[in-house]
C-alpha cells in the first residue's frame, strides 16, 4: 500500500434524509453510539451522523456529548440571515457547532434544482464559517452511458475549486455518489468507484494537494459491500443513506473501515 494511504483518515458518514421521528432518531444515535464505541478509539476513524436538522442539536446535545462521533446537517442556505423563509443559514449551524454540512447531494440538485453555482454559494459560506462542507457529486445512468461522466464531475467540481485558495479547497471532504447507485441497491462495483475517485483525486490536484482531501464513496453502500470498497486506495471513507438507518447494519460498515484501517 502506498504511503499516501497511511496518512488519509476514514470517514463513515450517515445520512439518514428526512427519515425517522424525534424518538427515533435519539434512539438510533443511542444505538449507534453505544455498539460502535470500540471503534471510535481508532484515532484515524471518524463517524458522522447526518438526522434531520430538527433532531441534530438534541442528538448532539443528549446523545453524542461524550461521544467521538461527529453531527452535520443534510443542507443550508448560503446567506447569512433574512427574509428566507425555511432556510438554515451556515451561521445558524456553526452556532451550534455542527462539525460539517452537506453540500448538492444529488436529491437536493435533482428535486430542488440546485445548480452547480448555488452548491459553490453554499460550500464557500461554510468554509468561511469553519463548518466542513460534505460537497456531494456524481452523474447520472444515462451522462455515464453517454461518456459525459468526466465532463459532469468536472463541472461541478469546478464551480467550487476555482476561487479557492489551496490551504482552503484541501478542507473540503467530497463525496462521490454515482445517481444511479443511491438508494438503488446496486452500488457502483468497487473498480468503477476507485477509477472515479482517482479521477476526482487527480482533477482536484489542480487546486490543492489532493492527497490531503477526503474522498468519500456514496451509493447502496451496505455492512457487505463496505470493506471491498474501502479497501480502494482512493476512497477514504462512505456516506451511507439506507444503512445508516439501521444501526447493525451501520455498525458493519464501520468494522470494515476498522478492517481496512489495521490492514494498511
Ligand atoms: C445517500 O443518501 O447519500 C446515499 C448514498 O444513499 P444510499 O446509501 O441509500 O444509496
Amino acid at each position: 500500500m502506498s504511503e499516501s494511504l497511511h496518512k488519509r483518515r476514514k470517514l463513515i458518514a450517515g445520512n439518514w434524509k428526512m427519515n425517522t421521528t424525534s424518538s427515533r432518531a435519539l434512539e438510533l444515535a443511542g444505538q449507534i453510539a453505544d455498539s460502535a464505541t470500540q471503534y471510535l478509539d481508532n484515532p484515524l476513524l471518524d463517524v458522522a451522523l447526518f438526522p434531520p436538522a430538527v433532531f441534530a442539536e438534541r442528538i448532539a446535545r443528549e446523545v453524542l456529548s461524550q461521544v467521538r462521533i461527529g453531527v452535520g446537517l443534510q443542507n443550508c442556505y448560503n446567506e447569512p440571515y433574512g427574509a428566507f423563509t425555511g432556510e438554515i443559514s451556515v451561521d445558524m449551524i456553526a452556532s451550534l457547532k455542527f462539525g460539517y454540512c452537506l453540500a448538492g447531494h444529488s436529491e437536493r440538485r435533482t428535486i430542488f434544482k440546485e445548480s452547480n453555482e448555488l452548491v459553490a454559494h453554499k460550500v464557500h459560506a461554510l468554509l468561511k464559517s469553519d463548518v466542513i462542507p460534505v460537497l456531494c457529486i456524481g452523474e447520472t445512468l444515462d451522462e455515464r452511458n453517454s461518456g459525459r461522466m468526466f465532463e459532469v464531475l468536472t463541472a461541478q467540481l469546478d464551480a467550487v475549486y476555482q476561487s479557492l485558495n489551496s490551504h482552503t479547497a484541501e478542507r473540503i471532504i467530497i463525496a462521490y455518489e454515482p445517481v444511479w447507485a443511491i438508494g438503488t441497491g446496486v452500488s457502483a462495483s468497487k473498480e468503477e468507484a476507485q477509477s472515479a475517485h482517482e479521477f476526482i483525486r487527480a482533477h482536484v490536484g489542480r487546486f490543492c494537494d489532493s492527497e490531503k482531501v477526503l474522498i468519500l464513496y456514496g451509493g447502496s453502500v451496505t455492512n457487505e459491500n463496505a470493506f471491498d470498497l474501502l479497501s480502494q486506495h482512493d476512497i477514504d471513507g462512505a456516506l451511507v443513506g439506507g444503512a445508516s438507518l439501521v444501526a447493525e447494519k451501520f455498525l458493519g460498515i464501520i468494522q470494515s473501515a476498522d478492517k481496512v484501517l489495521s490492514s494498511i
